[in-house]
């Protein structure tokens, strides 16, 4: 190789490295705007955690008087502390014993539906989770049991999710399987966003309100619901 031609090969290699490096530079600032950009911002997910009932809607009651909206309040501050600590951005829709709109006097129970959806829906990029119990006439029923909404298919990925990683860590005998929301529950079909309401047991259960009301079940329950709920 002669010494001219060298020199125009290096010549070329350093404008070809100059040119990678510009646009790989340019590459970056533009990554750096888009963690400002609004799609980015909307990949962060807000959790609104909404404990039924309250208020004077206590919902199901167990037979040694165990309130459903007590228990359904506990589980989502815990899933909220849960959050807190893992830097997961979440709303309750109520962290007190209250019906929401109480100042109602008609309709309380929509009133207090709409209230909890206008909350969803005014968070960015919401993640809709419902904590309830349920109740059956006959006692030998227990088990959580996640419904999911019909309009985001990412409903039923987190609905699954929960249910799996229940059965596998608390409730082994659990066969339960995942159900799609009818137009029965309300706040799930009034949202566009992926959203679950969890059924964490049944009141009507004995044994299972045993476990409900205890801090140890409660804490193993809400950690395996915060983690799964972010899909
Ligand atoms: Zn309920």
């Amino acid at each position: 190789m002669n010494f001219k031609y060298s020199m125009r090969l290096t010549a070329f290699g350093l404008s070809f490295i100059f040119v990678f490096f510009a646009v790989a530079r340019l590459a970056d600032m533009r990554t750096d705007t888009a963690v400002f950009s609004d799609d980015v911002k909307k990949t962060v997910p807000t959790v609104v955690i909404d404990p039924g009932h309250g208020g004077m809607d206590g919902g199901a009651v167990s037979d040694s008087g165990i309130l459903e909206k007590d228990i359904n309040l506990q589980i989502a501050q815990r899933i909220a502390a849960i959050y807190k600590t893992m830097g997961v951005s979440c709303v309750l829709t109520r962290n007190e014993d209250i019906m929401l709109n109480g100042d109602e006097t008609k309709h309380k129970k929509l009133h207090d539906l709409k209230a909890r959806v206008s909350i969803a829906r005014n968070a960015e990029n919401c993640i809709f989770l419902s904590i309830h119990q349920n109740k059956f006439p006959q006692k030998q029923y227990k088990g959580l049991q996640v419904y999911y909404s019909r309009h985001d298919p990412r409903s039923q990925i987190i609905a699954e999710k929960i249910q799996s990683a229940v059965r596998n860590e608390l409730q082994t005998d659990n066969v339960r399987q995942v159900k799609q929301a009818t137009s029965a529950i309300y706040v799930l079909d009034n949202l566009q966003c992926p959203a679950v309401l969890v059924e964490c047991g049944f009141l009507s259960n004995d044994e299972e309100t045993f476990h409900l009301i205890s801090d140890e079940y409660q804490k193993s329950l809400s950690a395996l619901i915060a983690v799964n709920a972010l899909g």
